[in-house]
């Protein structure tokens, strides 16, 4: 088929940086054929054999991928290949499966075919995303034991050339990722997904630009067309002309130096250009990004997310599976700050663990959520209490709870830290004992009444993502109402400062742990609030130093000055974009 010359561009989201250019290769799920026979009943052994040699077979060639991406991008985000183990080791699926062929007098394909599509059809249903999502793990492990009985393939890379091409595809199944040869696979582009989706996890994993959420781009591209990704933007360019081509390259070029010289930048201290202190932390998952976040300059860890152990898993971390977390943590950042946060499950974080007993809710960011839950399940809290409290030992640890609404909350979780200590105590544990305790701020009753807590914990921290979502009703996750989610509002410029105020009235430390902390633009506005540690991404600290260091604390005072009294979120972004325009000159 002949290539379109006309230069079409797409605007989706740019979910793995980069810049990349080259032919496209449209990777399509292939229609897989299900062979069906009858089994005399003399044979049913020999057919449940086979379907054991296939699960075995499954099961080694995801954990190879779970291994690889563990590898190169750490276990939370591994973790994500456990749900398909899961569905591999479910008894109640697999007996069903030999039931349904004793019974059917059919090969194993036809029955395992039937019943995970009875399976995948009742999850489908589920008015739950996180649910929804579980039956299209169990489509890709069905899937994948059948190309394993039968050896068909489980894609069709018709056009697929020798040359380094730009795969293109509605959606890539995670275990279709073993499948990407990763020398050959210039950029990803998906019709679906988040910033947070499978695709995601798998470029980052390759460091290769990924653009996702492009609509129908698989359907409108056509062998021989030659894509431009901008991973960056999530902008993706068809049969871009001459000069889109030329524009892109220099911008490659130029991106390429500027990432680098932040790079290089981040070994500096944290602190503004007439040298008062800052911080800037890491939010971090686990061991490995916390090592990664000190090579980067990390002064500590602002926010050490737990949910992650707690989620694609069958059965409850222990807590000695915990301790091993944080006590992990702890030793690599070596005497720098931690920050634990109890267990914020709920919201957008479900987890199928029936020991958890996580239900659907019809407003869960409303409702049975983090320390909500943990006050309700005092056993799991206390298990993670402990697992905390040991990891003291082990370095500069500090504990922080989520989702605080006021402070009866803050007495009640202190008092089942009370009681963890206590019994740490009569075993003979060590921990340290002057640990200190701190307060999301994440919700506008704690935001508004923030001087009531200070008697019950030695520091806050604001959860911007949350507090922007509840302050102004706008849900976080909701591509419709996202031109509302705005950081710069007066609303929330406003809550800022008294957040800040009421801090440091009641002598407690503050700290910002949202995604507005690593946003370079704003940067100067926290600080010149008066928010002087900001805790982010790792990726992201590099940038953030940079913009502190070419600021005087006067500049970003009277920034934040302006920001107070402006009533126009719009404009207020505007100036600290061309305040932060100015810094980068510099360096761009
Ligand atoms: C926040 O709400 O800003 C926050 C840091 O917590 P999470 O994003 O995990 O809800
Ligand atoms: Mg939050």
């Amino acid at each position: 088929m002949e290539s379109r010359k006309e230069e079409i561009e797409y605007a989706g989201i740019g979910a793995s940086p980069g810049i990349a250019h080259g032919p496209v290769s449209i990777l399509r799920e292939k229609e897989i054929t299900v062979p069906k026979y009858q089994v005399k009943p003399a044979l049913h052994k020999t057919e449940v054999a086979r379907f054991e040699n296939a699960l075995l077979a499954t099961r080694k060639q995801i954990q190879k991928i779970r291994d690889q991406v563990e590898e190169s991008l750490g276990e939370e985000e591994a973790r994500i290949f456990d749900a398909h183990l899961m569905v591999l080791e479910d008894q109640a699926l697999i007996d069903e499966v030999v039931r349904e062929m004793d019974a059917s007098e059919e090969n194993v394909e036809a029955s395992m075919w039937r019943i995970g599509n009875r399976y995948i059809e009742a999850f489908g249903q589920i008015d739950d995303e996180y649910l929804r999502e579980r039956a299209s793990d169990i489509r890709d492990v069905i899937r994948r034991l059948i190309s394993n009985l039968t050896g068909q393939s489980l894609e069709d890379h018709g056009d697929r050339s020798d040359n380094k091409h730009v795969v293109v595809a509605q959606e890539v199944a995670p275990s279709d990722s073993a499948s990407i040869d990763k020398n050959q696979v210039l950029a990803l582009v998906t019709d679906l997904g988040g910033k947070t989706g499978h695709t995601v996890i798998v470029a980052r994993s390759m460091n290769i630009p990924a653009v996702v959420g492009l609509g129908d781009i698989s359907q409108n591209v056509v062998p021989g067309d030659v894509l431009l990704v901008d991973g960056y933007e999530g902008k993706v360019v068809v049969n871009p002309s001459e000069n889109t081509l030329f524009r892109y390259g220099k911008l490659k070029d130029k991106r390429a130096s500027i990432e680098e010289r932040l790079i290089a930048f981040s070994k500096n201290i944290s602190e503004t250009k007439d040298g008062h202190p800052i911080q800037l932390q890491a939010n971090i998952e686990s061991a490995n990004e916390a090592k990664r976040a000190l090579e980067i300059g990390a002064d500590g860890v602002g926010l050490f997310r737990t949910e992650y152990l707690f989620m694609n898993t069958r059965s409850l971390p222990s807590e000695e599976e915990q301790f091993d977390a944080y006590s992990g943590v702890a030793e690599v950042m070596d005497g720098r700050s931690v920050v634990i946060r109890t267990l914020d499950l709920g919201g957008d974080k479900m987890s199928a663990s029936p020991e958890l007993g996580m239900q659907h809710e019809a407003n869960p960011f409303l409702g049975y959520r983090a320390i909500r839950y943990c006050l309700d399940n005092i056993d799991i809290f206390t298990t993670q209490l402990r697992a905390i409290l040991r990891a003291s030992a082990r370095g500069n640890v500090k504990i922080m709870y989520p989702m605080i609404s006021g402070v009866e909350e803050m007495k009640q979780a202190n008092e089942c830290l009370e009681i963890a200590k206590e019994q740490l105590r009569s075993e003979g544990i060590a921990f340290n004992e002057s640990i200190e305790t701190g307060s999301m701020i994440e919700i506008p009753s704690a935001a508004i009444a923030c001087d009531t807590l200070v008697s019950e914990c030695s520091f806050f921290s604001i959860g911007s993502n949350d507090l922007i979502q509840y302050l102004m009703a706008v849900d976080r996750l909701n591509d419709r109402v996202a031109h509302l989610y705005e950081p710069t509002h007066p609303a929330m410029i406003r809550m800022l400062d008294m957040i800040v105020k009421a801090a440091n009235k009641g002598g407690v430390e503050l700290s910002i742990c949202g995604e507005m902390a690593g946003d370079p633009i704003l940067v100067p506005l926290l600080v010149g609030l008066g928010i002087e540690s900001l805790s982010m991404s790792p990726g992201l600290l590099p940038h953030a130093k940079f913009v502190a260091h070419s600021m005087d604390l006067s500049e970003a005072r009277e920034i934040a000055e302006m920001a107070l009294s402006e009533t126009d979120a719009m404009k207020i972004l505007e100036n600290l974009t061309a305040f932060y325009e100015s810094r980068m000159a510099s360096i761009s």
